[in-house]
């Protein structure tokens, strides 16, 4: 009688032993579809926010100049984050000691005449600072002299 239980017993706990086992597999193989297919959502998910950015690009690029859209205050927005780059960009090329070749955007030394990577040359920006403030002394002569008529110091 008793040998006859413990093969029951065992015969019974081999079933569970095993069922419990398909039991483990089969949830193990739920969660992994679950999970491959949530990563496929996110594919497409990325998918969808890509290209919502692009058609907010292109938006931008078409009606940037549009001072009554209706996106106004989200262009504002990008514009003064593109400005808030520049400046660091610019605060970055300060510090490195470097220029931005206008034609190919290549990082180059401020001191150099071409760029290394596409031979543009750079007008010399000493130059162009002498220039510039002599073209604007003539032009506050002119208007000087132009000016005497008018002398608020005298009062009659
Ligand atoms: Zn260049």
């Amino acid at each position: 009688m008793a040998r006859r239980y413990y093969m029951d017993f065992f015969e019974k706990l081999g079933e569970t032993i095993s069922t419990k086992s398909k039991d483990v597999a089969k949830k193990a193989k739920e969660v992994a579809e679950v999970v491959s297919l949530n990563a496929k959502i996110s594919t497409q998910e990325d998918i969808i926010k890509k290209t919502y950015a692009q058609i907010g690009q292109k938006y931008y690029e078409k009606y940037k100049e549009d001072s009554f859209n209706e996106f106004g205050a989200e262009f504002d927005s990008i514009n003064h984050a593109m400005e808030e780059i520049k400046r660091l960009q610019d605060e970055i090329q300060t510090i490195k000691n470097t220029k931005i070749c206008p034609k190919c955007q290549e990082e180059v030394p401020t001191d150099s005449a071409f760029c290394s990577k596409c031979g543009a040359q750079f007008e010399a920006e000493s130059q162009e600072s002498e220039k510039a403030p002599q073209e604007d002394r003539n032009n506050d002569k002119v208007s000087e002299e132009e000016q005497p008529e008018v002398n608020d110091d005298v009062i009659i």
